[in-house]
């Protein structure tokens, strides 16, 4: 009987090795992609830099620009800003509720944007993250046909990450991944304070 289980799970993994040989096979572009990472849940910021982490781990030049936060500083910019592989920027303003001023945001949003367009054409970085980009696109404070086609212009090689809860269709069109974060839970929501570490 046992014997039967085992033959049978060996056939199963044969067959299953097979698919996945043929669609290793067949994935042999080597280029640089673009990532979006959506959605309402908490882990989009979190993800983009834990694949920063891992693109360090190979020696990869990396970039970042923050585009929301700026009042509070966050964990990941504390620790990846430090790092010599990582030229970490945070755009200079705070919260659109807080700074209730649009002109001041509209030149904010220029100034960052002019450091990642900078970025997206120097083919020494090999990764760049654009965290919370998609909200200046929503409250129009950046025209997101021209982010499209600095990306579409970007060098072959580099990989880029865009986070925000909602994503723009122009940019979904380009986008190579996307992945939604939905919300199931949070503990905000049950009472528990926002906290270092986790949340910033
Ligand atoms: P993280 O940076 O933790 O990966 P995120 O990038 O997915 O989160 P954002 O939309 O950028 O989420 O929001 C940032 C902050 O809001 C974080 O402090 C996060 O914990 C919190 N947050 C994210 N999703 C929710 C939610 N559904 N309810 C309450 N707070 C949330
Ligand atoms: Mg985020």
């Amino acid at each position: 009987m046992s014997d039967e289980i085992e033959q049978k799970h060996q056939r199963k993994m044969a067959r299953l090795k097979e698919v996945v040989d043929a669609r290793i096979d067949q994935a042999q572009e080597e280029r640089g992609v673009l990532i979006a990472l959506k959605g309402n849940g908490k882990g989009k910021s979190s993800s983009a830099f834990g694949t920063m982490a891992r693109a360090l781990g190979h020696r990869q030049k990396c970039g970042v620009v923050q585009f929301i936060k700026g009042r509070i500083e966050t964990g990941e910019q504390l620790f990846f800003g430090q790092h010599p592989g990582v030229d970490f920027h945070v755009m200079g303003t705070g919260f659109t509720w807080e700074t209730q001023n649009r002109a001041q945001d509209i030149e904010a949003a220029e100034k960052a944007w002019a450091i990642a367009d900078r970025m997206l054409q120097d083919p020494s970085y090999q990764l760049l993250v654009f965290d919370e980009i998609t909200y200046l696109f929503k409250y129009k404070y950046l025209d997101v046909n021209r982010v499209v086609a600095s990306l579409q212009k970007r060098p072959p090689h580099m990989n880029v990450i865009i986070t925000g809860r909602t994503l723009a269709r122009e940019i979904a069109e380009i986008a190579d991944t996307i992945s939604v974060v939905q919300d199931e839970k949070h503990a905000f929501r049950a009472g528990v304070k926002a906290q270092p570490g986790i949340e910033w």
